[in-house]
């Protein structure tokens, strides 16, 4: 065989085995179908800005192990993830907290805010939630579920919150402090320099290439090399033999835009339900950028169909009992090891990938 390994996914959970693989002596030949390596963390330079290709990317953790594993392919940056959002004319702070209360109700204490939180909850009547609505009601009151979380959801899911499940929402953290930070996680930031070069570190002695659909050449690629680790979505890995894994997908619209600081924040939400898309990213902001120029992108969720880029796994009943089926053949695979969010059919955050990859590679090399 020519390679020890072939990897199906240049991404961060198909990097990180690349890389660790490279370090034990291994050969890998990593292919990806897309035209540039990182999967979807992957960070093009324009306007001499780090554009987030895919999607805004805020890496964060409390996995010690894991922060300090990242640190080797990147410094990070001290960004913090406060997004604000926008309803109609009116500016909020998000998560919810006490600078939200205040510019909901001009309330000033913890107390005045809970009690008007508790106050809508009562009113509302609800005591057995039977869809998203309901729930976020029951949960947060009126208020803030009308402003804050009705419009974007709909937008989200394509469905109106009447419609969807209430296990959607499960909490919604509430805090009655002053604090912007998105994340609760010990360690957060930016990756100076952007994704795409600690992706470029970790595949430094690997052959690669790309625009190469393993389903496209499945035969000849997998004489290549003794094992398989694949990162793609599991049901095309196995012909769709039990039905199609369904996706919510994305749309991303970018522009250049001719003046220094568009938004002033990275990621602003739109809530309202009449603007088409849920958020802009004006993405110097994630380092602090200071270029004459800007981009923007603006993300608009979209109904995934087969062929279109699959985002966030729609992990209802029907399709996590199929993916279960899929998950067992898998299982008997001998040569074949699967990883990454597609394969899992789960919606991971980075720092999750980076657990799962560092578990694999300790069990196939230790
Ligand atoms: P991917 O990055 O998807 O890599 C898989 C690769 O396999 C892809 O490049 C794909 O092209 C390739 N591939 C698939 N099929 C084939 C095939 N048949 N042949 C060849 N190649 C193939 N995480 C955070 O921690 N913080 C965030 O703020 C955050 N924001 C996000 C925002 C959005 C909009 C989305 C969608 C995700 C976000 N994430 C975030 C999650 C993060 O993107 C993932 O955790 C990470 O990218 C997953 O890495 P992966 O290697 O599993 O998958």
């Amino acid at each position: 065989m020519k390679y020890d390994y072939l990897i199906v996914g240049a991404g961060l959970f198909g990097s990180i085995f690349a890389y660790e693989a490279g370090k034990r002596g291994k050969k890998c030949l990593v292919i990806d179908k897309r035209s540039h390596i990182a999967g979807n963390i992957y960070t093009n330079k324009i306007e001499d800005i780090n554009v987030h290709q895919y999607g805004a990317h805020i890496f964060h953790t409390s996995n010690e192990k894991v922060w300090s594993y990242i640190q080797q392919f990147a410094k990070f940056n001290r960004y913090t993830n406060s997004p604000v959002a926008v309803y109609k004319e009116e500016l909020y702070n998000l998560p919810f907290n006490m600078n939200t209360f205040h510019q909901l109700w001009k309330v000033n204490s913890p107390a005045q805010a809970k009690e008007m939180i508790q106050k809508q909850i009562k009113e509302s009547g609800i005591t057995n939630p039977k869809n998203l609505e309901e729930q976020a009601i029951s949960l947060v009151g009126k208020d803030i579920y009308e402003k804050l979380i009705k419009g974007y959801t709909q937008k989200q899911w394509g469905q109106s919150a009447k419609e969807l499940p209430s296990f959607i929402i499960k909490r919604l953290p509430v805090r009655f402090t002053y604090d912007n930070n998105y994340f609760n996680d010990l360690y957060q930031g930016i990756p100076i320099g952007g994704y795409t070069q600690m992706i470029e570190k970790m595949l430094k002695d690997s052959e690669i290439r790309l625009n190469t659909d393993y389903f496209e050449n499945r035969e000849e690629l997998y004489s290549l090399a003794d094992k398989i680790v694949f990162t793609g979505m599991i049901d095309e890995f196995y012909n769709y033999q039990f039905g199609t894994l369904e996706y919510r997908s994305l749309s991303f619209e970018s522009e250049v835009l001719e003046e220094e600081n568009h938004q002033g924040n990275a990621v602003v939400n739109f809530t309202e339900y009449e603007i088409p898309y849920t958020r802009i990213i004006e993405h110097k902001h994630f380092e602090f950028g200071t270029q004459p120029k800007t981009v923007i992108t603006r993300e608009y969720p979209k109904t995934w169909t087969k062929g279109d880029e699959p985002y966030y796994p729609v992990n209802n009943e029907k399709n996590n009992k199929m993916y279960e089926q899929y998950k067992e053949l898998a299982q008997k695979e001998e040569t074949v090891i699967f990883g990454g969010r597609l394969a899992e059919y789960k919606y991971y955050d980075m720092h999750h990938v980076i657990e799962q990859a560092l578990t694999c590679i300790e069990q196939e090399f230790d």
